[in-house]
């Protein structure tokens, strides 16, 4: 499947929530899913009437929807889940594990990167180490003890630092440490389902694939 390149906004209005896809903008008054929720072209939705969806419609939205907000592609998300299904425990809390511990979405958590789109920019143009190598594979998986840190001479930019000073609002998260004067981070452990803020029913991609 090809990668979407059209209006992130279009994709929260399609799948019926705020995705966070643009940074700062998602929690200002500039959001288009705060001003417009309805579905795109659906004239019916806009007038509070939501077409009901069936059963497939429910599982492949809810798997439409995690997948944006990672920004992953439909085969790489497919590959995520065949590893998380062999792995012991439960599938859906292993596919949303392995998905938190990209290094895009880690660099946006730990609140150097705006959004994950962002993160994954900063990580393409090589600013980013992972125990003192440069990394610049956005789908970089960390794991426990490693260091994750913003190179010397890419602190002074302007999207970092003012990824930084929004961050300041931020949540912190058990899994991992921040040094904001250091520029890195720490993992601790592997995110449980409880320590990853998204609310989503990742039942309904294990069934999903299961059909
Ligand atoms: Fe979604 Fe953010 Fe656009 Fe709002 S501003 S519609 S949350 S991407």
């Amino acid at each position: 499947m090809a990668k979407y390149t059209g209006p992130k906004c279009k994709l929260c209005r399609r799948e019926g929530t705020k995705l966070f896809l643009k940074g700062a903008r998602c929690n200002s008054e500039k959001c288009a899913f705060d001003r417009r929720s309805y579905i795109p072209g659906d004239r019916g939705s806009a007038k509070g009437f939501r077409k009901r969806l069936s059963d497939y419609g429910i599982h492949l939205r809810e798997k439409q929807k995690v997948r944006r907000i990672y920004g992953v592609l439909e085969s790489q998300f497919r590959r995520y889940f065949k590893i998380a299904a062999s792995r012991s425990g439960i599938t859906g809390e292993n596919l949303l594990q392995l998905l938190e511990c990209r290094l895009d979405n880690i660099i946006y958590r730990m609140g150097f990167a705006p959004s994950r789109n962002a993160a994954r920019q900063i990580i393409r143009h090589g600013h980013v180490m992972v125990n003192e190598r440069k990394v610049n594979i956005p789908s970089f998986l960390v794991k426990p003890e490693d260091i994750v840190l913003i190179r010397d001479s890419s602190r002074q930019m302007q999207l970092i630092q003012e990824a930084m000073e929004a961050a300041t609002e931020v949540a912190s998260y058990e899994w991992f440490e921040v040094e904001k004067d250091q520029f890195q981070g720490k993992i601790k452990s592997l995110p449980t389902r409880e320590q990853i803020p998204l609310d989503v029913d990742e039942r309904l991609i294990v069934e999903y694939y299961s059909k």
